[in-house]
């Protein structure tokens, strides 16, 4: 399994020059699997130039590429618009929130609203690929293609889902715009246990985070403590703060890698193998 970081910004799009080499698109990442199929996490701006680049080499994935989103806040579905794979009529795409207890608006709703025409000239309808929108009530399930995933809720204004992939024995973890509250959320870490790669939010130093509370994201700590406490592998920080430059968050990795030497910076343009 191969991850390629295409956004990694939290909250907004950033586009001065001193965020650059971190990056400055929202959350969105590809997958691609030992079998060459691909699926993308969360549908942030990053997403316009993961789908130039898919076009640029001819993918060849037509059917159901699958798009986990791990909830609807702005930052994972505002660059869905922009993403040129989905105005291809020969592509079909499931577009899914996995896991329980929903009670918003439908996933298609919301992508609908985010597209008419006060704040979009295009409609979702009208892109021209095949869309299937998925919410099941189910966390645990296995694809043909021989990928298990598991969802888990965890605690974010509106709520957020975590993902874990696993394929051949390797496991990736997905876990943005999660707030631990007290002591780690305990359901993180069993998401988390002995992944090969863990992808936490680490959107605030932990002096920050004391006068963030409720805002729904964690510290470079936590998400070392998760990676601690789950024995992951190695941790990539993520959901990056939109005032954090990059000299400030190439410090902030330096203070995260004293305390957890696995931890490192998820950069856009990035690409790792599991
Ligand atoms: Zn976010
Ligand atoms: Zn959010």
């Amino acid at each position: 399994m191969k991850v390629t970081f295409y956004g990694t910004r939290g909250s907004t799009p950033v586009s001065e020059r001193d965020f650059l080499q971190v990056g400055g698109n929202t959350s969105c990442i590809l997958v691609t699997f030992d079998t060459g199929r691909i699926a993308i996490l969360d549908a942030g701006t990053g997403i316009r130039k993961l789908g130039n680049d898919l076009m640029a080499c001819s993918h060849e994935q037509y059917d159901n590429i699958y798009i986990g989103l791990s909830h609807t806040h702005w930052d994972h579905i505002q660059g869905f618009p922009f993403f040129k794979l989905a105005y291809d009529p020969r592509r079909h795409f499931t577009i899914s929130i996995c896991g329980k207890e929903r009670h918003a608006n439908s996933l298609e709703s919301i992508l609908t609203t985010q597209m008419q025409h006060e704040y979009f000239p295009v409609p979702l309808d009208k892109m021209g690929s095949a869309l299937t929108f998925w919410e099941p009530d189910i966390t645990s399930y296995t694809v043909p293609s021989g990928v298990s995933i598991i969802a888990s809720k965890h605690n974010h204004p509106g709520g957020a889902y975590g993902y874990r992939l696993e394929e051949g024995g390797k496991t990736l973890v997905y876990c943005t715009d999660v707030e631990h509250g007290e002591g780690i959320d305990q359901g993180v870490v069993a998401l988390s246990r002995d992944a090969d790669l863990l992808i936490h939010d680490a959107q605030y130093t932990p002096d920050e985070l004391k006068e963030k509370k409720g805002w729904g994201h964690s510290s470079w700590e936590q998400a070392g403590e998760v990676a601690e406490q789950a024995r992951v592998k190695r941790l990539a920080l993520f959901h990056h703060d939109y005032d954090h430059t990059d000299d400030f968050l190439f410090n902030m990795e330096k203070e995260c890698q004293k305390r957890f030497p696995q931890a490192f910076l998820a950069r856009e343009g990035l690409e790792t193998e599991l």
